[in-house]
């Protein structure tokens, strides 16, 4: 409790820009202006009786950072008030918060669809990993509704998607899957981490839980690995806490505080991002080297209207096949200077990226090809540098693809 306590702002009455600010704040007994790190794992109790009660009630009392902590309760709460979400849960990875959101709801027995244009993990957990307790994987292609359609006519425990997709950014339909998924009975898992909140938001178009990669744009400056899962109080507290509670993908709390303070200058830096991407994506679709680009903020984009209705903005990631199959792509990506070779991605840093040898090189041959990932593909992620040093460098490494 601090004693200024009673001059915090009512968040849910901010804008969505100063939520990102205030949300969530927890000041202690010392009136920081910055939040507080609390690194500890446990909590003393004054007396036997306040321990019973806190157990008891099983709610806000900490008691064991595995369940709650202050510092990782301020990071859920600010981004849960900018999502518009009642609840929220920090994990130690983006894995770990696609893992026991998919998992703390399937048992033998069930079923899952989602597109096979996916994460290669979040892939692996769907198709390898939850086959193996007897859970049934149905892979769609995530732009096609009749496919959505034909695998959503069976009953269905939960629908899995991104979008846009990592690498190719295929855009699915949110509203629309929604709709068929909740219809079959299922709960819609999305992954929002290409999108970011600030471009997207999920539970407008029906989603039941949004998870995100904290590690990409949340945290910005590729610091430290996190994830966090957001849905509904009663679906948060009932079906996720337990599964979380007792299976401990927990953050620590210096990483919760390192994502706490990048989600100040998250829509801030999302846009200039953006606004980079567009400009590169301009000039690499006009370069005679370059077969094809991939950007959602292209008029070109074959889903342009549907990324109108869905995203604010085209986002920080382009895809772009170089002519030449892979040797000219990695003659590319040799070429570069200031733009570095990294398969991570959402970095104030501007990374390149070779899918089909890195992030996908465990897809098959056939697998690649019917996702897109071709020989000459290179994925960038936007950084914040000048747009104009980006498209020298690349320009540059081009000509000598
Ligand atoms: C990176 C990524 C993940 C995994 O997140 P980690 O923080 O690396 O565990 C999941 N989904 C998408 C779309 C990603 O880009």
């Amino acid at each position: 409790m601090s004693r200024t306590d009673h001059r915090k702002p009512d968040v849910s009455a901010l804008r969505p820009r100063s939520q990102l600010i205030h949300g969530g704040t927890n000041r202690s007994a010392f009136d920081e202006t910055s939040e507080a790190i609390f690194q500890t794992s446990g909590y003393v109790y004054a007396a036997a009786e306040e321990a019973e009660a806190a157990f008891a009630n099983d709610g806000m009392r900490h008691v064991y950072s595995r369940f709650r902590n202050p510092t990782c309760a301020m990071f859920e709460d600010r981004l849960a008030a900018y999502e518009g979400a009642e609840w929220a849960y920090a994990t130690s990875s983006g894995m770990a918060a696609v893992f026991a959101a998919l998992m703390c709801q399937l048992k033998a027995g069930d079923r899952i669809v989602a597109p096979y244009n996916l994460f290669i993990s979040c892939l692996v957990v769907i198709r390898d990993i939850a086959t193996r307790f007897g859970v049934e994987a149905v892979l769609v292609d995530g732009t096609d509704l009749t496919q959505w359609e034909e695998a959503l006519s069976k009953p269905t425990t939960v629908v899995f998607l991104e979008t846009p997709s990592n690498p190719t950014l295929d855009i699915v339909d949110l509203g629309a899957v929604c709709e068929l998924a909740h219809k079959a009975g299922a709960k819609v898992v999305v992954d929002n981490a290409f999108a970011t909140p600030v471009l997207q938001r999920p539970f407008e178009f029906g989603a039941d839980v949004v998870i995100y990669s904290a590690t990409k744009h949340i945290d910005g400056q590729g610091r430290c690995l996190g994830g966090i899962i957001l849905s509904d109080k009663a679906f948060g507290n009932d079906v996720i806490h337990p599964f979380l509670r007792h299976t401990g993908p927990t953050i620590s709390p210096f990483n919760a505080w390192v994502l706490l303070k990048g989600l100040e200058t998250l829509d801030l830096r999302v846009n200039a991002m953006c606004a980079g991407a567009d400009a590169v994506a301009r000039f690499l679709e006009g370069h005679p080297k370059v077969a094809r680009v991939n950007y959602p903020g292209l008029d070109s984009h074959p889903q342009r209207a549907l990324i109108r209705r869905q995203m604010t903005a085209g986002g920080t990631m382009i895809t772009f096949e170089v002519k030449g199959g892979k040797d000219a792509a990695f003659a590319t990506l040799n070429g570069l200077g200031m733009v570095m070779i990294s398969n991570n991605l959402g970095d104030a840093k501007c990374l390149a990226t070779h899918p089909a040898t890195t992030t996908h090189c465990k897809l098959s041959d056939e697998d690649k090809a019917r996702a897109g990932i071709t020989p000459g593909l290179i994925r960038l992620s936007i950084g914040l540098e000048d747009p104009q040093d980006i498209i020298e460098d690349l320009d540059r490494a081009l000509s000598k693809a």
